[in-house]
């Protein structure tokens, strides 16, 4: 490899202070371990106590939306949501083909179908021009539902994802989502704190999804909350997450097949810890975002994502863009064989075995960028601020 990456890697261990630099760590220097002593020596370990109820307060509180509530991780989230939203068996759901994984799983939980839209470069999410010509071109409208022409299933809801913490461009989304009868349902696994002209992601769906695994910008060791602003959205999930038991004082009564879906006390303890150094993470980020910036001003052929017009990312992952003629793979193996652990981005899901079948349109910015985005250390500095 060249110099100008060596010098990159030499920069990055020196900001760190380390020969091995993860890619996203948790940081758990606040008041977690107070709190879950609190759970251990009062007993509430489980899916009943006050963290569950502070954790979902303070999260409504901060990102704007009326309900949180608390489930077991991310994808159970998504599942939930989109089924509060009346996502069927049998329905189509529009969604990104670059994402994770679980985005694409919570649908087929369902019996539902993805159906994969392309994405733009300006925000590494959907691309509400092209989603907007796809519609025209390749649907009818009948009853008032949103027909494919070409299997006459019903396209029920559109999941934007905001890749990396970088918001998509949602009021565009919202009004398509409108014209055409679908549902917003945001897949906030990444963008806990970023926010689209000012307000928070995860408030702009009928309903959204929220993770806190291990390597998201805060944790709960694993878990998940759906935000909505709809009363019943939130009474349904609450309800259903519950497995669906009628509130009785000892009667065994429950109205529809629900889940065992609840975040236990103990993991919601480490929430409220860890929402409560948010804005610090968020903070620390962005000024390593600017470090990375200088930082790469010196290497030829890659530059660094930033921010979409009109946000504010809470820059989750840092994000390198190659050009289209440096080999993507042969930079992983340097960075990753130097000690600088580095990703790509995922796999499309219209490339991946499970959901090559599944309808979609012209794939060319997706594959595009797949050739193109690694993500590069991105744990919070602390002191840094
Ligand atoms: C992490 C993530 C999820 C799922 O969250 P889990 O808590 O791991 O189930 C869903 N969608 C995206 C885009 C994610 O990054």
């Amino acid at each position: 490899m060249n110099k100008q990456w060596s010098k990159l890697v030499s920069d990055i261990k020196e900001l760190y202070e380390k020969s091995n630099v993860p890619l996203h760590e948790p940081t758990l220097q606040g008041n977690e371990l107070n709190y879950v002593s609190d759970c251990i020596t009062s007993g509430w370990v489980s899916s009943v106590g006050q963290y569950v109820n502070q954790f979902e307060e303070k999260l409504a509180e901060y990102t704007g939306v009326q309900y949180a509530v608390l489930v077991v991780n991310g994808t159970a989230a998504l599942q939930m949501a989109l089924k509060a939203a009346g996502v069927q068996a049998n329905d189509e759901v529009f969604m990104p083909s670059l994402t994770f994984i679980a985005t694409a799983n919570a649908v087929s939980y369902l019996g539902a179908i993805p159906h994969f839209v392309d994405v733009t470069e300006k925000t590494l999410g959907l691309d509400p021009k092209k989603l907007e010509a796809y519609i025209l071109a390749h649907t009818r409208f009948e009853g008032g539902l949103l027909i494919n022409k070409n299997n006459n299933r019903v396209i029920r809801a559109v999941v934007p994802m905001h890749t990396f913490g970088h918001p998509v461009e949602l009021e565009e989304l919202q009004r398509i989502c409108h014209e055409y009868n679908l549902v917003l349902v945001e897949d906030a696994a990444e963008s806990l704190g970023s926010l689209y002209k000012g307000k928070h992601t995860g408030s702009f769906g009928k309903a959204s999804a929220l993770s806190f695994n291990g390597n998201k910008i805060i944790t709960t060791g694993g878990g998940g909350a759906i935000l909505t602003n709809d009363e019943s959205v939130a009474r349904y999930v609450k309800h259903i997450t519950t497995t669906a038991k009628l509130p009785h004082r000892w009667e065994y009564e429950h109205d529809e097949i629900g889940y065992n879906f609840r975040m236990p006390n103990i993991n919601a303890a480490i929430g409220c810890a860890q929402l409560e150094r948010l804005p610090y993470f968020i903070k620390q980020k962005r000024m390593l975002t600017n470090v990375y910036d200088q930082l790469l001003q010196r290497v030829d052929g890659v530059s660094l994502f930033k921010e979409p017009e009109h946000c504010e990312s809470n820059y989750w992952l840092q994000t390198l863009l190659l050009d289209e003629s440096v080999d993507r793979d042969e930079i992983l193996l340097f960075l990753n064989e130097q000690g600088i652990m580095s990703r790509p981005i995922w796999k499309p899901m219209h490339l991946l075995n499970v959901y090559k079948e599944c309808p979609r349109m012209d794939m060319r910015v997706t594959e595009s960028l797949n050739r193109r985005v690694i993500n590069i250390p991105s744990t919070p500095i602390e002191g840094m601020i």
